[in-house]
Order: C-alpha cells, then sequence, then structure tokens
C-alpha cells in the first residue's frame, strides 16, 4: 500500500467524540467530494433521514461519511433522536444548516477535523522516502482557500497551484508536513514520517563528515608532500646538519613518518611538543627552504635551465 494509503486508512479510524468535530470532518467531505454525491442534496431533502450515499470507489471515504453523519445526525440522545430534535426541518436540512454554520471551524479541534476529512476526500501525500509533497486537491478556489485557510493557521506555508479544472493545496517542506500530517492525527504515519526524516538526516550528516574527513585528509596529504620536498631539499642544498638541533629532529621524523598528523609527530619528537610547536617548527623548514631556492636562483641563474 502507498504511503498516502497508508494514512488515509490510519485517518479513516479516527471518529471524532465531540460533534462539533464530526460536523466540521463532514463539511470538509461534502466540500471536497460532494460533486461525487450525485443528486446527494435532492435526495436528502427528499427522503429526510436517509443518509446519503457518498458515490465513490473510495469505500474509505464512503464509510467514514456514513459513521459520522449517523453519529452527528442520526443518533439519538437520551433517547431523543436527533430526527425528532429537528422537528420542524429534515434531517438533511440540519446537516446542510451545520456544515455551512459561520462558527464550524473556530475551534482548534475542528480545524483539524476539517483537515483529516479535507485529506481523506481529496488529499495524497507523497513516499517520504523520495520525496516530500502533501496536497489537496480543491474543485474550486473558494473551497481551496479555506483548506489554505486551515493549513496557514497551524502556521504552515500551505500554497495553491492551478492544475487542469482544480485548485490543489500543497505544502513541500518536510518539517511542515510531518507536523500536517500530526494535526490530521495520523500518528503512526509521523512516526514513520519522522523515522525517515531522521533516517535523511543522518545519512547526510555522515555523508558531509565523510566528505569532510576526506578533504582534510587530502589537505594533509598535501601539505606533508610539501614539507617532504622542502626538507629534502635543504638536505641536498645545504646539509640537515647545518640545522639547528630542535629543526634537525624536527626534518628527520617528518621524513621519515610522511603519513603522521602533526599531533603524532609532536609525540615523536625527544621532548615531546604540541601541535603548535611542530606546526611552527616545520614552517620554519619551509622559509629554510624557500630562503635558499631564492638564493640558488640568484646565484646560478642559468643552471636551472641547464640542468632541467
Ligand atoms: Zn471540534
Amino acid at each position: 500500500m502507498s504511503f498516502s494509503g497508508e494514512v488515509k486508512r490510519e485517518l479513516a479510524d479516527i471518529v471524532p467524540e465531540g460533534r462539533h468535530c464530526q460536523i466540521a470532518e463532514l463539511a470538509a467531505i461534502y466540500a471536497l467530494a460532494g460533486d461525487r454525491m450525485g443528486e446527494f442534496a435532492d435526495d436528502m431533502l427528499a427522503n429526510a433521514g436517509e443518509i446519503p450515499i457518498l458515490r465513490t470507489e473510495n469505500a474509505i471515504l464512503q464509510r467514514k461519511f456514513f459513521t459520522l453523519y449517523e453519529k452527528a445526525f442520526m443518533m439519538g440522545e437520551v433517547g431523543n433522536s436527533r430526527r425528532q430534535m429537528s422537528a420542524g426541518g429534515s434531517v438533511a436540512e440540519a446537516f446542510f444548516r451545520a456544515v455551512r454554520h459561520p462558527m464550524l471551524l473556530k475551534r482548534e479541534c475542528c480545524r483539524r477535523s476539517f483537515l483529516r476529512g479535507a485529506f481523506l476526500a481529496a488529499g495524497s501525500i507523497s513516499d517520504p522516502k523520495k520525496h516530500y509533497h502533501y496536497e489537496i486537491v480543491c474543485p474550486d478556489g473558494g473551497t481551496a482557500a479555506r483548506v489554505r485557510e486551515v493549513l496557514t493557521g497551524f502556521g504552515l506555508d500551505a500554497k495553491t497551484v492551478r492544475r487542469k479544472q482544480s485548485e490543489v493545496v500543497y505544502l513541500k517542506e518536510g518539517d511542515q508536513i510531518v507536523y500536517a500530517v500530526g494535526e490530521m492525527g495520523a500518528s503512526k504515519a509521523l512516526l514513520e514520517l519522522e523515522n525517515v526524516r531522521i533516517y535523511h538526516e543522518l545519512r547526510g550528516m555522515v555523508n558531509r563528515q565523510v566528505n569532510c574527513d576526506v578533504a582534510n585528509a587530502r589537505k594533509s596529504a598535501e601539505m606533508s608532500a610539501r614539507q617532504v620536498k622542502d626538507i629534502e631539499f635543504i638536505r641536498e642544498h645545504m646539509g640537515l646538519s647545518g640545522l639547528p638541533v630542535s629543526l634537525q629532529d624536527m626534518a628527520r621524523v617528518r621524513l621519515e613518518y610522511p603519513d603522521a598528523t602533526l599531533q603524532e609527530l609532536g609525540d615523536l619528537l625527544e621532548p615531546k611538543i604540541g601541535k603548535s610547536g611542530v606546526n611552527h617548527r616545520l614552517r620554519r623548514l619551509g622559509e629554510i627552504a624557500a630562503d635558499l631556492r631564492k638564493k640558488e636562483e640568484k646565484e646560478a641563474p642559468g643552471d636551472r635551465e641547464e640542468v632541467t
């Protein structure tokens, strides 16, 4: 099953306790899948009390709508059926009044329920292992604006794009999608999403670390090669014995251990010295080699060409 399917299956099993939330979720399903209800409105008004059929292939959505409708409008409270309570008007009229109520999305719990209904009816989410995308396909601009408002109300950066005859509200950022899935109440999917994200983050971190290590190793190797060349130059042109003892020792261990780190070189010296001390002595050797090269060139400007 797709990740989207998993999320929907989980959302289908969530039936909110509060009637306000049940109505909010119904309102979302009606707004986003109402066009699939055929003569829904007429049927309902004609047969007060009948549960409308949502003509959709989506059995999960159909069942959810049925369950919510039944709970919110058909079930009795202390023996009194809501049908009787809404005497003077049919259940269908009560339904339409309720889903169009201006206070429908006043509470946060209801906005969560609305989002859940909207996603069940027309939402999808990509497999987080591949990329991050969450969308709800709305039939018109008004519905899209409402869905977007609910998402932005949760602090999410929802955007809208026109696609064929629909207005699509979507989220692109991984952390925002995780948040939206959490607000809808899909805690299992949320866990899976977070695991994937943690995995991605860890992998990114490991890759960065490895790249960094490789770069550092290359830099050290280049530096060591240059130091060895300088020392060899000094040995050939003035002899290491002409150096102060501390630099002689330094030159000897560098030549002997070209792969050693500065710290390791320091440990090889007698007495041991720290990294910065090693660095300082190697730099000094580099300067001596540079001076020697300059002197060579001045004394015998043509030599180099003749030799090479
Ligand atoms: Zn509520």
